[in-house]
């Protein structure tokens, strides 16, 4: 679906499918030279990165493999909950593996601290992380990320795999939800 679908329950499209597009190329060539003769394997967060993961790995020149896993967060509120639990394990070893973390928004980073420091554990060769979208709380975070798309305000967006209560993933665009929706 496209924002004019759902135009009454969106505040403001923040990027359009075109715009989200032409950024995941350019991540993705930027990959493609960073790793240039290494083989990489991205792990995807189930289930808002499963649009970024399918987009970048196809805007990708170069063999690449993927894997997922699923971990708690919000539920069906807009508020992180800081509670983290692995629902389903990667299939794949990580030993000696170049690791690329697939997310589709840093918002506290709690998330993302908890899986690092998991991944880590488990022996790769490098491990780095790309996001699509990172709100400025994730400043705070210690553990640095390499790729992302696009810095954006303290809001609850929704669209290309960002979900509220499990709708609006399968839009194109991004945007803010209008809070008629959610209060
Ligand atoms: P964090 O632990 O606060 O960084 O939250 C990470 C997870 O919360 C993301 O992977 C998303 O699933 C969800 N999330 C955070 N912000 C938003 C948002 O604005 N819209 C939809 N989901 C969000």
């Amino acid at each position: 679906m496209d924002a004019a679908d759902v135009s009454g329950d969106l505040e403001k499209v923040l990027f359009t499918n075109d715009e989200i597009q032409a950024r995941v190329a350019e991540i993705a060539a930027q990959i493609d030279a960073d790793y240039e003769g290494r083989d990489v394997l991205m792990v995807g967060v189930l289930n808002g990165a499963v649009m970024v993961m399918s987009d970048l790995q196809r805007a990708m020149r170069s063999h690449v493999e993927m894997d997922w896993m699923a971990v708690s967060s919000y539920g069906a509120g807009t508020q992180s909950s800081g509670v983290v639990r692995i629902l389903k394990d990667l299939n794949v070893d990580l030993d000696g593996r170049h690791v690329i973390v697939v997310e589709d928004i840093i918002d506290t980073g709690l998330t993302l601290s908890y899986l690092m420091s998991n991944l880590a554990s488990r022996n790769p060769a490098s491990l780095e992380i790309m996001t699509m979208f990172r709100k400025p709380d994730a400043a705070q975070m210690e553990v640095p990320v390499k790729y992302v798309g696009f810095e954006i305000p303290n809001e609850f967006v929704v669209g290309y795999g960002l979900d509220f209560a499990g709708r609006y993933r399968n839009l194109r665009d991004v945007g803010t939800l209008a809070k008629h929706v959610y209060s």
